[in-house]
């Protein structure tokens, strides 16, 4: 089968490789849209600990089942699906207590973790536990289907705060497929005011699209701005999807005291923040991380119409264009927001 070969940072190359063949509880899927993550655009930018030389990339994808392995009985060739990428193991004490998403003994279908790797969906054919197989309603496309990964990073950071964002103002830092997610999710939960705050004009007006009432370009006064919008109290949550120091600490910044920081983005894996400043606004710093439950939530949420994930794709290329693809994302010079990928 054809599939995108990561080889290291900006060398991916599109050629043959032995297509999977389906174990005991496995089946094949044939891969019909896999969306290039923020994550994967990292490997192909740098050297990074969860892409290996050698590993097919790709873990927001859905696709048709091709062929069904031993004792695989609940399931059809012919089925339209979308796949739960956590392989976590079930048996240690975070498994065991619902942390699924922190499991330290779990694969990712599309990268390297410490349990190894696992490849992905840039390519026609992939495998994936039974277990994992989540049926798609006839009504949801392939390209919405394979953002419901996405979505889940979103819908779980949301939930951490759902109690708080009812008729409430929130903010979202940096309006990338992870903050306009994020948008949609505040808006279902009844935020009463949503400030987008991004570097691009283009992406703001996506944000309002996606449910955004206020936006606001990096560069302005933000906490002025914030002030002026919001008699001087600041924001109740702030979601901070890029997790550098000039977001997190415009998050401290903008945020009421007592209110939260929702930190999901991490492009830093170190910072300095004015952290008495923090303290002293007495703030709740929440981190959020992957997904549990989330991605049936999210497909079901998308099944439901309750938010349209399909309006943030961009564009849509045959998977032998991948490596120009990433090469445009990764030059930062682009308007796309979501790029789909699909074999030919
Ligand atoms: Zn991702
Ligand atoms: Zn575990």
């Amino acid at each position: 089968m054809k599939a995108l070969v990561y080889y290291g940072p900006h060398d991916i190359r599109y050629q043959d490789v032995p297509t999977p063949r389906p174990k005991e509880g496995e089946v094949l899927v044939h891969v019909r849209a896999v969306s290039i993550c923020g994550s994967d655009l990292a490997a192909y930018k740098a050297v990074s600990s969860m892409r290996s030389p050698g590993l097919i990339m790709g873990h927001e994808f859905s696709g048709e089942i091709v062929q069904l392995g031993e004792g695989v009985d609940n399931l059809k060739v012919g089925n339209r699906v979308g796949v739960i990428t956590n392989i976590y193991c079930g048996k240690c004490p975070d498994c065991l207590e619902g942390r699924t998403n922190v499991c330290d003994h779990r694969y990712i279908i599309g990268t390297t973790m410490k349990a190894g790797s696992y490849n992905g969906a840039m390519s026609e054919f992939v495998v994936a536990p039974a277990e994992k197989i989540m049926l798609l309603p006839d009504y949801v496309s392939f390209d919405e289907a394979a953002l419901v990964e996405p979505l889940s990073i979103s819908l779980r950071a949301t939930k951490h705060v759902a109690h708080e964002v009812p008729s409430r103002a929130v903010a979202v830092l940096g309006v990338g497929p992870i903050g306009l997610m994020a948008i949609m999710c505040m808006k279902n939960l009844g935020s009463a005011k949503i400030v987008a705050i991004d570097l691009l004009q283009n992406r703001l007006e996506l944000a309002r699209k996606c449910g955004a009432t206020d936006t606001i370009l990096s560069g302005q006064d933000v906490p002025a701005l914030i002030r002026q919008m919001t008699d001087n109290v600041g924001i109740d949550v702030v979601f901070d999807a890029a997790g550098v120091p000039s977001t997190v600490n415009t998050a401290i910044e903008i945020v009421r005291n007592g209110g939260s920081i929702l930190m999901v983005g991490m492009a830093s894996p170190t910072l300095e923040i004015a952290y008495k400043h923090a303290v002293s606004k007495e703030l709740k710093l929440q981190a959020s991380y992957m997904y549990t439950t989330e991605m049936k939530e999210g497909l079901q949420m998308i099944a439901d119409t309750k938010l349209n994930v399909a309006q943030m794709i961009t564009s849509r290329h045959p998977l032998s264009e991948g490596p120009e693809v990433f090469e445009e994302l990764a030059s930062g010079n682009t308007k796309e927001v979501k790029v789909i990928l699909f074999p030919e």
